[in-house]
């Protein structure tokens, strides 16, 4: 099935949306950590913490932070899980070296590694292999919502757990309009001054409008096979955090 979403591209209406998601995620590499912690005013730590201390009592010993560009929460998850294995993925290349040099630098090297992997496509991961997969702020760009999340739940093991943060849109007077007027103009016009690229701050509140929220993203991810799906607003529903669980069978 097509969403709305699948159709919003960075830079052209034509092509693939995964090769152009790619093309912006490589070129807005450098810039992307400074501008992601500005444009949320730091909030984005806390909605990281949130989704980490879901997974909290589950000790998950394998885990994958699926998306993981500059690698923030796969370092975080790292400090406060603690599992034997963590393995960031992601379709740029210039998001995970800015991830490899901040694990280097942090000195987690041998305890987190990233795979060049496209989730929309086939994971080279065996079927089962993860007991804790994490996306955060990745899945509004994926190419193919359902296989994106088939592909999750295919290498999850049973009993294991996927947790996943989304930007929304508020609904609500009067943030939903303040919303509206900072995703739309402010962010628009601070990343054509911080980023290199100017387009790909106008296909964030485009990409963030057009996808899936709340009850219709709960039914998508159980369409996918997951269990006991539910979903939490934080900070008035500027972000969502979804939680699911792959049934023991
Ligand atoms: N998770 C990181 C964070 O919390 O800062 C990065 C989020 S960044 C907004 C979105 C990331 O999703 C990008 O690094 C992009 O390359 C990645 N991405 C988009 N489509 C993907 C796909 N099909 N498979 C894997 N990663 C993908």
């Amino acid at each position: 099935m097509d969403y709305p979403q699948e159709n919003i591209k960075p830079y052209s209406k034509d092509g693939s949306k995964g090769e152009q998601v790619k093309q912006m995620f490589d070129h807005i590499a450098p810039t992307y950590d400074r501008l992601n912690h500005t444009l949320s005013f730091g909030i984005d730590r806390y909605w990281r913490k949130k989704a980490i201390n879901w997974l909290r009592p589950f000790h998950p010993k394998h885990i994958m932070d699926v998306a993981t560009g500059t690698g923030d929460f796969a370092i975080l998850a790292y400090r406060k899980l603690q599992p034997e294995e963590l393995i960031g993925t992601d379709i740029s290349e210039g998001m995970m070296n800015i991830g490899q040099i901040k694990v280097k630098k942090e000195k987690l090297s041998d305890k987190i590694s990233f795979g060049h992997e496209d989730c929309c496509t086939r994971l080279s991961y065996a079927d089962k292999k993860f007991d804790a997969i994490t996306v955060a702020f990745g899945i509004r760009n994926f190419e193919n919502l359902d296989k994106g999340l088939s592909e999750m739940y295919r290498v999850l093991t049973p009993g294991g757990h996927l947790v996943i943060l989304e930007l929304t849109t508020p609904e609500r007077f009067p943030i939903k309009q303040l919303f509206h007027f900072y995703s739309n103009i402010f962010i628009p016009l601070l990343g054509k001054r911080l980023s290199a690229d100017s387009k790909a701050y106008h296909y964030l509140p485009q990409s963030i409008e057009a996808f899936p929220q709340g009850e219709i993203m709960k039914g998508i991810i159980e369409k996918a096979g997951f269990n006991d799906v539910r979903f939490k607003k934080l900070t008035f529903g500027i972000c969502t955090l979804y939680t699911a669980t792959k049934e023991n069978n």
